[in-house]
């Protein structure tokens, strides 16, 4: 067994692409995750499909794995953001963003979870610098000077840095002593994909509605289905249940109802997703010998799509420190790079987090008077054409 440079622990989509990107710049990386790869590439494992921001794709070329999705990223063309109620009160106050008014190719693409763990797979086992462990339980000694990791069937190597991409439940993160802050939503995200009979157009929609926003966004057709969207649509966790527990056709009846009839008839494709909503704050990015990155280190509310987004930044951010060190001849995991890791990337990732639960609280929300004032926030970001394209520059800035 050799010794490598950095462990990345989970190979989820961030430590999966930032373990890749390392390798590809000649860092001798491992890589552990206490599960299987293969069987995540099944259907039924990850309903999602992320929106990956302009910076997210760069780092995915630049780590290798944007070029091997095994299906095309929908672009997003236009975003609608609407706010209301349903039935004949809902509100026509609507946010128009195009990307023709800001110059751009799109304000991100969809991927689906499915897809990018196959490119992942893939490529993980194609890196002569890279070590793959998985399915593997590992324990890690981190001290002053470095890490050792034994895994369970009695191999032992070292590293001079550990990265915890063990996800929102991190066991490293735990062990370190890292305190963390949870805010509950009592929300839950429902994730499905759709088939329509009219075209999307790259249009992605979110409609925010008392429960929580309601968001539809284009995903790239296949040769049997031309038209279909990815579903994110939050709900108080006892209506969510109830939703999951109805047939198909009665759920895509309700989904038409927040929808709206302008894709024709809807189907649902495949197998619906529930995730319960919470945010959670890390009080610390580090500790001696250890960083934390992607939903180990942040969890934020899915109402913008950038949880993951935040991850590939982490990923930029350690991966530049890192390569740098190591090209220099210089230590990867010690004190003072970790600090300027942790100053690079928590004040944007608290900043994102505040951000998404105010969007929530402020929209999730059927008070006449806060609905009286977003919908005159809305109706002015509408009317003035600068803070209209500011807002648009910022989220694509928000993604780069
Ligand atoms: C409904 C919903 C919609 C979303 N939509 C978007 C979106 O549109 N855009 C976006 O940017 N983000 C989105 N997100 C957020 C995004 O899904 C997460 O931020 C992302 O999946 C986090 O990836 P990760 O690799 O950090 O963690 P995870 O995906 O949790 O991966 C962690 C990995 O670590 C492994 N692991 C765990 N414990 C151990 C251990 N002890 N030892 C070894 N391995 C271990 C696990 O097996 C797993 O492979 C959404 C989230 C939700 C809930």
């Amino acid at each position: 067994m050799r010794d490598v440079d950095v462990c990345v622990v989970g190979a989820g989509p961030v430590g999966g692409t930032l373990a890749c990107l390392l390798a590809q710049s000649g860092v001798r990386t491992a890589i552990i995750d206490r599960a299987a790869l293969a069987p995540m590439e099944h259907p039924a494992f990850d309903g999602r499909a992320y929106a990956i921001a302009a910076g997210s794709r760069t780092v995915m070329q630049q780590a290798g794995v944007w070029d091997r999705l095994p299906s095309a990223p929908g672009p997003i063309r236009e975003i609608r953001v609407s706010d209301g109620k349903l039935g004949r009160r809902a509100s026509r106050l609507f946010l128009h963003f195009d990307t023709r008014d800001v110059d751009a190719e799109a304000f991100g693409w969809m991927v689906e979870a499915r897809s990018l763990r196959v490119a992942l797979n893939a490529l993980m086992h194609d890196l002569p610098e890279l070590q793959v462990h998985a399915p593997a339980t590992a324990q890690v000694t981190r001290s002053e000077d470095g890490a050792e990791i034994a895994l369970a069937d009695g191999e032992v190597f070292k590293a001079r840095l550990v990265v915890a991409a063990d996800g929102r439940g991190s066991a490293l993160r735990a062990e370190a002593g890292i305190r963390t802050t949870s805010l509950p939503y009592d929300q839950v995200g429902i994730v499905c994909t759709i088939a329509h009979n009219l075209p999307h157009d790259g249009v992605a929609l979110e409609h925010f509605l008392p429960a929580g926003p309601f968001a539809l966004l284009p995903m790239a057709g296949t040769s049997d289905e031309p038209n279909l969207s990815a579903i994110v649509w939050t709900e108080r966790t006892e209506m969510a249940a109830h939703l999951m527990r109805m047939d198909d056709a009665r759920f895509a009846a309700e989904l038409v109802r927040r929808l709206g009839s302008y894709l024709g008839a809807v189907r649902i494709v495949g197998q619906r997703f529930s995730y319960p909503l919470s945010a959670l704050l890390v009080h610390r990015y580090t500790a001696p010998r250890l960083a934390l990155i992607g939903d180990a280190a942040h969890g934020i509310h899915p109402i913008a799509g950038q949880g993951l987004n935040l991850g590939f930044r982490d990923i930029a951010a350690l991966a530049g420190l890192v390569g740098d060190a190591v090209a220099a001849g210089q230590d990867p995991g010690g004190a003072d790079l970790l600090r300027r890791y942790q100053a690079a990337r928590r004040p944007d990732n608290m900043a994102m987090l505040a951000a998404t639960d105010g969007l929530d609280r402020l929209f999730s929300n059927d008070n006449p008077l806060v609905r009286l004032a977003r919908d005159i926030g809305i109706a002015a970001v509408h009317r003035v054409g600068p803070l209209k394209r500011a807002f648009m520059r910022q989220a694509m800035g928000a993604s780069e």
